[in-house]
């Protein structure tokens, strides 16, 4: 039987959801009538900052009176005590797998909690709102943006994201469609590398096909069960 020792999570929406963040789906993909898509692009920046500043200042502002679940601290549980190389990639841009208490976690889509001066390159703490043109604590201009990777945008950290992929013995995919790439797409590099593949999500995802396993419900539930059954075996594989 091969030993599992090295593990890589992706994480999405589906995570929060319990968590009272809205999925873009439970949102029907609209925010005030604008598709999301159409709020978080560089172009919609660009044509209409205002709108785009109060789009996330309202995300900003929710997301810290939301509070992290089950599942996120089942993950900060296996982040302590996992004797392997772990890395929680998250597709999250809110911070509830660092307020649970992980610490080996990747943002790839950015921060709410961090702005961007898109004049000194700069990335600071952000909690309050962006849309009265702070001055970057840094060079005090007033050229600060949401720290989000938008669509047409580059995801951040890749090369470690797919360093981590090459080396992984299992990845595991939880609470993502499958929607957007190249996140979308890890199950299968990984698949490909060598890795075992489990997906725990509500549904199936787009790439359900490229899971071994697919484990489906709440992730408040399936998530802290999966992680028993891990440390439980104290290293040996999960029954895949
Ligand atoms: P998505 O909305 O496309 O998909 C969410 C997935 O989670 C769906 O497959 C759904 O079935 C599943 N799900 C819903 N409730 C669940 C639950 N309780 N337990 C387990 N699974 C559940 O989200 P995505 O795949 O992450 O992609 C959308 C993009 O938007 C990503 O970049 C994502 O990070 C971003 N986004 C982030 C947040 C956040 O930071 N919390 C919220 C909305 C969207």
């Amino acid at each position: 039987m091969n030993r599992i020792r090295n593990i890589v999570i992706l994480t999405g929406a589906g995570i929060s959801a319990e968590s009272g963040i809205d999925t873009f789906r439970d949102g029907g993909g609209l925010w005030e009538k604008h598709r999301v898509e159409d709020v978080a692009t560089p172009e919609a920046f660009a044509r209409d900052p205002n709108l785009v500043l109060r789009f996330y200042d309202m995300r900003r502002e929710a997301i810290q009176q939301k509070e992290p679940n089950a599942a996120h601290v089942a993950l900060a549980e296996l982040d302590a005590r996992w004797p392997g190389d772990l890395l929680i990639v998250t597709q999250n841009v809110d911070d509830l797998h660092e307020r649970a208490g992980a610490r080996r976690v990747l943002h790839m889509h950015g921060e709410h909690l961090n702005a961007w001066c898109t004049a000194c390159d700069a990335r600071s703490r952000w909690t309050g709102p962006l849309i009265d043109r702070p001055e970057c604590p840094r060079c005090g201009g007033r050229a600060l943006r949401p720290d989000i990777v938008w669509f047409g945008e580059m995801p951040y950290r890749m090369g470690e994201i797919y360093g981590a992929l090459r080396g992984a013995d299992l990845f595991v995919s939880i609470g993502t469609s499958g929607a957007v790439y190249p996140a979308a797409g890890f199950v299968r590099d990984a698949r490909e590398l060598g890795a075992r593949t489990l997906e725990l999500n509500l549904e199936r995802s787009q790439g359900s096909g490229w899971f071994h396993e697919t484990r489906l419900g709440p992730a408040g539930e399936i998530v802290p069960a999966w992680v028993e059954e891990l440390l439980g075996g104290a290293g040996d594989p999960p029954p895949l």
